[in-house]
C-alpha cells in the first residue's frame, strides 16, 4: 500500500482524490550491530534506498505530484542534485505529466542519471551549482503553469514525515535520531512528522565539511563534497532545520568527506547494507560527535548505493582476473 492510501488521515488528501503512488515507504529498519559497537549505543537503520526509485524522496514525491493533478498541472519541475530528479521524473511518468529536472552539469550521480532520462524526463544540466537551479526553477514556477516538486513544495513535506511515523510504529521510542542534510527538508519533515505523534527524539544533523552552511551559520557559495545529495550551500528549509535542532534539543555537526567514505564503505562491508554517500553521513556523524546519552538511535540512510557505481567502485577492492581453468581458479578463489 501507498503513503497516501495508508496514513490517508494524516495527509492533505481526501477519499476520491487522485494519487500517484509506486507504492512508496514501508521501508526497513535494521538493527546495526556492528554500528552499535562501535557508537556504544544501540542503532537501526533506516532503509530509504529501498524506496521505489532509490531514496526518500519518492515519500514526498507521491504526495506533491497527486496534488498536481488535482490541481490540473500539466507539468512538474524541479532542480536536483540528482534524487529528486530520478523520483519526478518516475512520479511525472506514471501521472502521465511532463517532467523537467534542472541539474548541476557534471555533478550528478550516473545511476540518477540514468534514471531521469529513462523516464522521459527534459534533463537540463545547468552550468551552475544546485542553488543557482532552485533560484531558477522557482522563478519559472512563478510565470508558468508548472508545478514545483522541490521540498519547499510542502506536499514533500507531508509525505516525508510518514517515515517519522514508520519509525515510531516500529520501535515505539528512540531517543535520537541522526540523519543527512542537504536542502533541509527532510530534517524537517521528520520533526513534523515526530512532533504530530507526540515524540521528541533529538535531531543530530549532519552535513558535509565542504557545504556546511547551517554549521558556519552562513551560506556556502561554492559547496564541495564527494557526497553529491548534500552538496548545497544555501538551503531552503534553513530555518525549521534550526528549529528542530533546537526544538528537539539537537544539534547539527559537520564530517569530513574521509569520515563520510569510512562510514559508507563501513556499511557496506560489514552491515549488508549499501547507501550512497551522502546517506553515510548520518552514521559517519554519530561515529564522530555522538549522540550525547542516546540510548537507542536510528540513522536515516536516504538513498541506495546503487546509484553512485563510480564513487563505490573508486573505494571498493579491484577485480580478481582468472585464467578459466580449475587451478587457476583454485588459486583465484583460495589466495
Ligand atoms: C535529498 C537527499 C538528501 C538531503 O535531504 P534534504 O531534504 O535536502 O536535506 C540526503 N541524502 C540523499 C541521498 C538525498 O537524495
Amino acid at each position: 500500500m501507498g503513503l497516501i492510501a495508508r496514513y490517508q488521515e494524516r495527509l492533505p488528501f481526501a477519499p476520491g482524490d487522485p494519487v500517484v503512488s509506486l507504492e512508496e515507504g514501508s521501508t526497513p529498519l535494521v538493527l546495526a550491530e556492528r554500528v552499535s559497537e562501535r557508537a556504544g549505543t544501540e542503532v537501526w537503520l533506516k532503509l530509504e534506498g529501498a524506496n521505489p526509485t532509490g531514496s526518500f524522496k519518492d515519500r514526498g514525491m507521491t504526495c506533491a505530484v497527486s496534488a498536481a493533478v488535482r490541481e490540473g498541472a500539466e507539468a512538474v519541475i524541479c532542480a536536483s542534485t540528482g534524487n529528486t530528479a530520478a523520483s519526478a521524473a518516475a512520479y511525472a511518468a506514471r501521472a502521465g505529466l511532463t517532467g523537467a529536472v534542472i541539474v548541476p552539469e557534471g555533478k550528478i550521480a550516473t545511476g540518477k542519471l540514468a534514471q531521469a532520462l529513462m523516464h522521459g524526463a527534459k534533463v537540463i544540466a545547468l552550468r551552475g551549482n544546485f542553488d543557482q537551479a532552485l533560484k531558477l526553477v522557482r522563478e519559472l514556477a512563478e510565470r508558468h503553469p508548472i508545478a514545483l516538486v522541490n521540498s519547499v513544495n510542502p506536499f514533500r513535506l507531508e509525505g516525508q514525515k510518514t517515515a517519522a511515523f514508520e519509525v515510531l510504529d516500529a520501535l515505539g521510542e528512540l531517543d535520537a535520531l541522526c540523519i543527512p542534510v542537504g536542502n533541509a527538508g527532510n530534517v524537517t519533515a521528520y520533526w513534523k512528522g515526530f512532533r504530530e505523534m507526540d515524540s521528541r527524539p533529538r535531531l543530530f544533523g549532519f552535513q558535509a565539511e565542504g557545504s556546511a552552511p547551517l554549521v558556519h551559520g552562513a551560506p556556502v557559495e561554492h559547496p564541495e563534497t564527494i557526497a553529491s545529495a548534500i552538496r548545497i550551500g544555501n538551503p531552503a528549509r534553513w530555518e525549521e532545520a534550526m528549529e528542530a535542532f533546537t526544538g528537539s534539543h539537537g544539534g547539527v555537526a559537520a564530517v569530513s568527506d574521509a569520515q563520510i567514505l569510512d562510514a559508507y564503505r563501513f556499511l557496506a562491508a560489514n552491515e549488508g547494507v549499501f547507501c550512497e554517500p551522502a546517506s553515510a553521513a548520518s552514521v559517519a556523524g554519530l561515529l564522530a560527535h555522538g549522540a550525547r546519552d542516546a540510548e537507542r538511535v536510528v540513522c536515516v540512510l536516504t538513498g541506495h548505493g546503487l546509484k553512485d557505481p563510480q564513487t563505490a567502485l573508486s573505494q571498493a577492492g579491484a577485480v580478481v582476473p582468472c585464467e578459466p581453468d580449475i587451478a587457476a581458479v583454485e588459486r583465484a578463489v583460495l589466495a
